[in-house]
C-alpha cells in the first residue's frame, strides 16, 4: 500500500463534515488509541501478559489512522511532518542525529567496494555484468 493510497482510506473513513468536529476526532482519537497501544504494553511489561501482537498491530493501525487523519485536518502534508520532525530532534539532540541535512538530503551513491563491475550509470554496470557472464569470469 502507498503512502498516498492510505491517505484515500483515511479521507473515506471520515464521517464527519463539521471542520470542527473533524479536528476533536482527530485529537481525541489519537488521544485515545496511544491509550490503547499503551495500555497493551502495559500489560505486557508491568503485569506480565503475553504481548499480544496482533492487538498492538491494529491498535498501532488505529494510531496511524488518526494520525493521517490529524495531517490531513490540521493541513499539513505528510512530508511537512516529517521534516519537521527530523529538524527537531537533529536541534535537540545533534550529538546522536548530527545535521537536519544528513536525514533530509537524498543519500549521495556510493560505489560498493566488493562490485568490480560497477559503474555509476546502471546501464554500463549491467552490461559489465553481462560481459563477465558471457566471458565466464
Ligand atoms: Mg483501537
Amino acid at each position: 500500500m502507498t503512502p498516498e493510497r492510505y491517505t484515500d482510506f483515511v479521507r473515506a473513513g471520515n464521517f464527519t463534515k463539521d471542520d470542527r468536529d473533524s479536528k476533536f476526532l482527530a485529537g481525541l482519537g489519537l488521544a485515545g488509541e496511544a491509550g490503547e497501544v499503551a495500555d497493551i504494553i502495559k500489560k505486557h511489561l508491568l503485569h506480565g501478559a503475553h504481548l499480544d501482537r496482533d492487538a498492538l498491530c491494529k491498535e498501532l493501525g488505529d494510531v496511524m489512522w488518526y494520525l493521517q487523519h490529524a495531517i490531513e485536518v490540521f493541513g499539513f502534508t505528510d512530508a511537512e511532518v516529517k521534516e519537521t520532525n527530523v529538524r527537531k530532534l537533529c536541534d535537540r539532540y545533534p550529538e546522536g542525529y548530527g545535521s537536519p541535512s544528513k536525514w533530509l538530503e537524498p543519500p549521495k551513491p556510493q560505489a560498493p567496494a566488493a562490485d568490480p563491475y560497477y559503474h555509476p550509470d546502471p546501464e554500463i554496470h549491467k552490461a559489465r555484468i553481462e560481459d563477465a557472464l558471457n566471458r565466464n569470469i
